[in-house]
This record gives C-alpha cells, structure tokens and sequence, in this order.
C-alpha cells in the first residue's frame, strides 16, 4: 500500500482531511460498477485512490457517481480503511 503523508491516522484509520478529524474513511464499492472508492464517514468527500486522499482532491460523493456516469449506484460499505 502506498505511503501517503497528507494524512492522519486514528487508530490505524484515515482520518478524512476535509472534515479536519470528524470523519474516518471507510472503503466503498459503487455496485453497478465493481469499483471501489473511498469515501468519508462523515462528510461523504470521496477518493477513487487512497493515494490521492487529500484535502485537495475529494469529489462529493453524488459528484463522484455522477463523473463515473452512474448517479444513481449504490455504494455498499466495506468497512473501515486500516493501515
Ligand atoms: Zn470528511
């Protein structure tokens, strides 16, 4: 897994930079697509890499399907990102 060093771990979960350590980043899989993505607990900022998790690169999460072309997938909750 690659190192990233914008952001901030609480107990070995990411802790969601745009939120400023409200939210922690749990992995989701967009259904229709089998794609994963990465997706905020709290604020609903979302990442296709954790690699790119930063406060400069989130989409919301309707933005995020809508780019995608699927505005109206599920995204179902794979739980909590750990490193
Ligand atoms: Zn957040």
């Amino acid at each position: 897994m690659q190192k990233n060093n914008n952001i901030s771990l609480f107990e070995g979960k990411i802790v969601c930079p745009r939120c400023d350590g409200n939210g922690l980043i749990y992995k989701g899989k967009i259904t229709g697509l089998d794609t994963i993505i990465y997706i905020c607990d709290e604020c609903e900022a979302a990442w296709d890499e954790i690699s790119n998790i930063s406060v400069d690169t989130f989409s919301d999460l309707t933005l995020f399907l809508e780019k995608k072309g699927c505005p109206n997938e599920d995204v179902i909750d794979l739980g909590y990102v750990t490193l």
